[in-house]
């Protein structure tokens, strides 16, 4: 019998082979190899279990008198590591990451709300939690109702006896209106609802919810905090640990657990987001000036621009941090936007923001083509209405892009 065991060689019989250089199974797992130095990069942890000393070191992990993991549906170091960065930049503690942004509203409405309770939303929250509040809670008896968060009065006349939670996103999609936070804010307090924020389009670059009063904060990781188009990511944290131990606790009995390697290209692409958030809203602010002076353009809404609705607001909340996302509308319908996006191929045209390059969006095909043309026209998304979340390219480059774009589109 011929082996080739370590620190053997061809030719030696198993007699001559010192026994404790053969792995008596290779289902033993292999000690991990120390070393005296320590990795620069994350580690990378996919183990769904933690292994325990014992009976009593387990009782002790699950009492909380010894920090440690069991089970990757109840948490692991990847998703841990990603949340403290998020927690740093939200300036809070105790955030957890989810498996999606919608995981992460999941989490918040049916960890928190129960059979009878009420939560008034803004009318243009992202679509999916536009339907899980018009088709979902009230199936399981939580009330909903809706209204326009720029307007105080119109948000006060929505609450009812039994209102406990407002949600909100500060910048809406895709008109980029500004909710009158202050006012919300107050109102919140004076009915005892929890106030709660998703943070997506904003960012706390621009905006951090808790230092103006939030309850609950929540973004989709996978739009500018991953920031690579890439990973599929949700984060929620709550000022006040019962309620964080709520929407934790439902979050992992429904299975809402984020995968361990998109926690690591997360927070991979964490590191650079500073650096990317800075430079698309520059971008954003010269982008949308410049469309601004394009014949073929009607209207541009950028909230750092004089021209838009809620500027005035705008500054007040965001002080000069206005975002890398901009919209505008051609004189032209439907013909004129698809020679747009036919026009300049190298801005992607998908229906998602965030990404390191800049991507085009189309409501009326996309994100609200559920709206009858009449509830589009209500918000004011024609059929030449176009979104654009900015990346971070050389600005002359974008602007030669859309200037083609708008010459297809006259
Ligand atoms: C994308 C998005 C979500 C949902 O996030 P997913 O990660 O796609 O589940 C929620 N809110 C806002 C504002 C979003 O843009």
């Amino acid at each position: 019998m011929h082996l080739l065991p370590k620190g053997g060689t061809i030719g030696q019989t198993l007699t001559e082979v010192h026994m404790s250089d053969i792995p008596k199974t290779l289902v033993r797992r292999t000690p991990w190899p120390q070393s005296a130095s320590r990795p620069v990069g994350t580690p990378l942890q996919p183990s769904v279990v933690y292994a325990s000393d014992s009976p009593d070191a387990l009782d002790a992990q699950y009492d909380g008198h010894a920090s440690g993991y069991t089970y990757a549906r109840e948490g692991h170091p990847n998703a841990d590591v990603l949340a403290q960065k998020i927690d740093m930049l939200e300036g809070v503690s105790g955030g957890i990451v989810l498996g999606s942004g919608m995981a992460a509203v999941s989490a918040v409405l049916m960890g928190l709300l129960g059979t009878g309770d009420h939560v008034l939303g803004a009318d243009q929250l992202y679509g999916r939690s536009l339907r899980l509040m018009a088709e979902d809670l009230p199936r399981f008896g939580v009330e909903t109702s809706l209204a326009d968060p720029t307007d105080a009065a119109a948000m006060r006349a929505a609450i009812q006896p039994n209102t406990r939670m407002i949600l909100v996103e500060l910048v809406s999609n895709p008109t980029l209106r500004v909710a009158d936070f202050e006012a919300i804010r107050a109102l919140a307090a004076d009915v005892g609802a929890l106030l709660v924020v998703d943070n997506t389009f904003t960012t706390p670059r621009g905006f951090r919810p808790f230092d103006h009063g939030a309850d609950v904060v929540l973004h989709s990781v996978t739009k500018l905090l991953a920031g690579h188009s890439d990973v599929t990511l949700g984060y929620v944290a709550a000022r006040d640990k019962t309620l964080r131990d709520k929407i934790y606790t439902l979050a992992v009995t429904m299975g809402l657990t984020p995968s361990p390697f998109d926690c690591w290209l997360a927070e991979r692409g964490l590191y650079s987001f500073e650096l990317r958030y800075d430079r698309a809203e520059e971008n954003a602010a010269q982008l949308a000036d410049f469309l601004a002076g394009q014949e073929a353009v009607k209207r541009v809404l950028y909230p750092g621009r004089a021209d838009h609705p809620d500027h005035t607001r705008a500054a007040a909340l965001l002080g000069a941090r206005f975002g890398n996302m901009v919209s505008f509308e051609l004189h032209g319908g439907r013909t004129a936007a698809n020679a747009f996006t036919q026009a300049c191929p190298d801005v992607a045209f998908a229906p998602t923001l965030g990404d390191i390059g800049t991507t085009l969006s189309h409501p009326a095909s996309s994100s609200h083509r559920a709206l009858t043309a009449e509830g589009r026209a209500a918000l004011g998304i024609s059929e030449g209405f176009f979104r654009v979340s900015v990346g971070v390219e050389p600005i002359e480059l974008l602007k030669q892009e859309f200037a083609k774009g708008c010459i297809a589109a006259l």
